[in-house]
């Protein structure tokens, strides 16, 4: 699909809210892509991913990273890595992990998920997690891992939280598991840098198909014996991939470019927040990083998403309880004040 040429043409552009996904390579990273040095990666020989795995090891501070399709394959292959057969692991009720991905680890690995409900604020509570851990036991599944998940809904969980659940799951003997699908967004959020993020964890997952904008790929960074166990369950996935290093300098790029730019889409989703806060009928209830929350009364969901298509806005409605607003690169500041207009001409009969 050609891009728009005129500034007629850009204003009426589709301002899609669904998720930070749907972003499309900027000219910069395609022109990276093009001139990647590339190899056959499972034969260990594409530059290129190397380098990418390299860097983003280095900037959460761990040994090895590996190269992964998706978000979903690199909690997999951490979680497979991590535990054998009858294991469980502790993960949040609506985390992705448990919630969003198909249930892999229950279904290839025979790992049981001990899902916990999670605190207002993201966490789960350190005497909720303590309630669920198993004693060893002949009846018990062997509690083996915590997977938390940073940022949570756009929230980003309280550090000094992280610190204390990953030092009482090491005092039982568990693993931890970040899946940090959105870790830059935290740690630009916070001021800090993503490896202070990911100090207390085993293994970090992070997406940068998300907000950092390249169309595919995650890196699972580990120690080198768990990148290395995590490596054969990506082969065994079907996730080996030869010349890569296209998808991985999209990847670099964005490290490069689109990371402090995300203060951008933070500044972007407050202004989204506060200007459907003015619009009676529409109640805010969250808004964190670059995703916004908001309630609309059930009934009027499905006239709002039409509504909305209507006035070229489209937004993830009927996914999750709440209608869910999230920014991103291909969301400029016109692109928000079009979305809240959109919103303010919402006319529900009754
Ligand atoms: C998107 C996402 C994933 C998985 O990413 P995919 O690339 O879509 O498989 C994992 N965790 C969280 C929190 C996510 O938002």
């Amino acid at each position: 699909m050609a891009g728009p040429t005129t500034a007629g043409e850009a204003t009426r552009a589709v301002v899609d809210l669904r998720s930070d996904t749907v972003t499309r390579p900027t000219p910069a990273m395609r022109a990276a892509m093009h001139a990647a040095e590339v190899g056959d990666d499972v034969y260990g020989e594409d530059s290129t991913v190397a380098a990418l795995e390299r860097r983003v090891a280095d900037d959460l501070g761990f040994e090895a990273g590996l190269f992964v399709p998706s978000g979903t394959q690199g909690n997999l292959c951490a979680l497979l890595a991590h535990c054998q057969r009858g294991d469980e692991y502790l993960v949040g009720m609506d985390a992705h992990t448990y919630k969003f991905e198909g249930g892999g680890a229950a279904v290839l690995g025979s790992i049981q998920p001990q899902p916990i409900v999670h605190a207002a604020d993201g966490t789960l509570p350190i005497d909720a997690l303590e309630r669920a851990r198993k004693p060893e036991d002949v009846h018990f599944a062997r509690t083996r891992l915590l997977a938390l998940e940073n940022t949570w809904h756009g929230r980003v969980l309280p550090q000094d939280y992280v610190i204390a659940a990953a030092a009482w799951a090491r005092s039982h003997g568990l693993a931890v598991h970040l899946d940090g699908a959105r870790l830059y967004n935290a740690a630009v959020a916070g001021g800090v840098c993503v490896r202070e993020l990911a100090v207390p964890f085993d293994s970090v997952s992070v997406c940068l198909s998300k907000g950092l904008g390249a169309p595919v790929g995650s890196v699972l960074a580990g120690s080198a014996d768990l990148v290395r166990a995590a490596r054969r369950w990506r082969k065994m996935l079907g996730g080996g991939m030869r010349q890569a290093g296209v998808l991985a300098a999209a990847g670099l790029h964005a490290l490069d470019h689109h990371v402090e730019r995300l203060a951008d889409d933070h500044a972007r989703a407050r202004r989204l927040a506060d200007g459907l806060r003015t619009i009676a009928g529409i109640e805010v209830t969250a808004q964190h990083t670059n995703m916004v929350f908001i309630d609309v009364p059930r009934d009027r969901l499905r006239a709002l998403g039409a509504h909305l298509r209507a006035a070229g806005v489209v937004a993830s409605i009927g996914y999750l309880p709440q209608v869910r607003l999230v920014t991103h690169l291909d969301v400029d500041d016109a692109g928000i004040e079009r979305a809240i207009e959109a919103f303010a001409l919402f006319r529900p009969r009754g």
